[in-house]
């Protein structure tokens, strides 16, 4: 009934999609790692709520932070004055990010926060072109669309943001050459792409920094995705001790509650956007510094650091990674696992048997992603693991456990990929 209703009213594409990964399902509880549904039956969480739940469902310190907030009868969303909780919060990031990093904007989305720092890369260089990845997700408005170089999201929707352009993965040269042409503002990347998870090698990022700096154009992390946690750092460029100029964090800063977004700067891009003397520029958003999506962000970074969860990410993504891998010698459809902490991709290919070949071909033949779908949806089946495809046409199943899971979950995980793969 549920999923009649969303095909109805809500969104037909969405609901089809999402019809292969449970969205048929009615969940009635979650806690933690787990969802349970009317039955009482336990689903493991192996999806997260895309990147969200780093510290699991329904997170009592989380939970209480909302309660002691809404107790206090605030006042909520004072506009043109200060929110009472932005500050601490704002003070709270400055810490945990590099010291070079003390200027926050609170915004409610992980594509708002991308759109703000595309804008202020503009105005505080006073540049126009923007670079971003092939293959990279950054959003789904237009100037985040624009760096989404992805044709799954960008057919049917141009034109779209001049001036935002697309640079090869993993290959320094093409960066130099885009930067050398001039007028580039900044250069955005994923430190782990989302769609597929991939990781370019270990000189990339230092080599791409470099070159930033060299021809003056901003580097922008986009920790959406990465950030708190996910892949067994605090934030993902730190895999590689880059210093980026400006960081977007949303997703799991939320605590899974009440959407909560930012754009994370130096003082001086901060001033060069807000406080030139030349022109009145004005960001702004309604929403921005609420006391809950303030509170739950406190209570979200309380949480991750108290319950030591980037060391837990680092260590159980390693177990998990191990596990998986070792199916490989049973199951040669297996062509890599990847991934760092808990964001890890098991990727298929070809196998080698007559028989199986023929049914891979017959699968690729109706869809090129229906068969990471089929692992996804038996996952599901067999075993009540949530996953999901890793992007358009690939044959990549893609992992993003809560960053609480243990030697339990991992053994589940793994035993249900053996069933499912056999
Ligand atoms: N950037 C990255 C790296 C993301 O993974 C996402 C969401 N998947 C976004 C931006 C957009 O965030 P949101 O869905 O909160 O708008």
């Amino acid at each position: 009934e549920n999923y009649d209703l969303h095909h109805k009213y809500v969104n037909r594409t969405l609901a089809k999609v999402l019809g292969t990964i449970g969205f048929d399902k009615v969940y009635a509880r979650a806690e933690g790692s787990y969802l349970y549904d009317m039955d009482g039956r336990d689903y493991l969480d192996f999806l997260s709520g895309y990147g969200v739940y780093n510290m699991g469902r329904n997170h009592p310190v989380i939970r209480k932070a909302i309660e002691d907030v809404l107790s206090m009868d605030l006042p909520n969303m004072v506009q043109m004055d200060c929110a009472l909780l932005s500050g601490l919060l704002a003070e709270k990031v400055a810490e945990i990010t590099p010291p070079h990093l003390d200027a926050c904007f609170f915004c409610n989305s992980g594509t708002e926060a991308v759109e703000g720092a595309m804008k202020f890369a503009r105005a505080s260089t006073g540049r126009t072109r923007i670079l971003s990845l092939a293959g990279s997700y950054h959003g789904l408005s237009y100037g985040s669309l624009s760096a989404t170089h992805n044709a799954q999201f960008q057919e049917g929707f141009g034109p779209l943001l001049p001036g935002v352009e697309k640079v090869a993965y993993n290959d320094v040269a093409d960066l130099e050459e885009k930067l050398k042409q001039g007028d580039v503002a900044a250069f955005i990347a994923e430190p782990v792409q989302g769609k597929g998870v991939h990781i370019p090698d270990e000189h990339y990022f230092p080599a791409a920094q470099d070159l930033c700096r060299k021809y003056g154009a901003l580097f922008i992390a986009d920790e959406v995705q990465t950030g708190l946690g996910r892949t067994g750092k605090l934030f993902g460029f730190q895999h590689w001790d880059l210093e980026p100029d400006i960081i977007t964090m949303a997703k799991a800063l939320s605590g899974g509650y009440v959407p909560c977004a930012a754009i994370v700067t130096t003082r001086k891009i901060y001033q060069g956007v807000f406080s030139r003397l030349d022109r009145c520029v004005v960001h702004s958003t309604t929403f921005g510094r609420n006391n809950l999506a303030m509170a739950c962000g406190l209570a979200s970074i309380e949480v991750i650091k108290s319950e030591n969860l980037v060391e837990n990410s680092r260590v159980m993504g390693e177990k998990l990674m191990e596990g998986l891998r070792a199916l490989a010698s049973r199951h040669d459809l297996i062509k890599e696992v990847r991934g760092k902490g808990c964001m890890i991709a098991i990727e298929f290919q070809q196998p080698r048997s007559l028989k199986l070949k023929m049914a891979w071909k017959a699968i690729h033949k109706v869809d090129k992603g229906l068969f990471a779908q089929m692992v996804v949806s038996s996952l599901l089946d067999r075993h009540r693991i949530l996953t999901h495809v890793a992007g358009h046409n690939m044959d990549v199943v893609k992992l993003l456990p809560p960053l609480i899971i243990g030697q339990k979950e991992i053994d589940r995980c793994v035993q249900g990929f053996d069933d499912v793969l056999q």
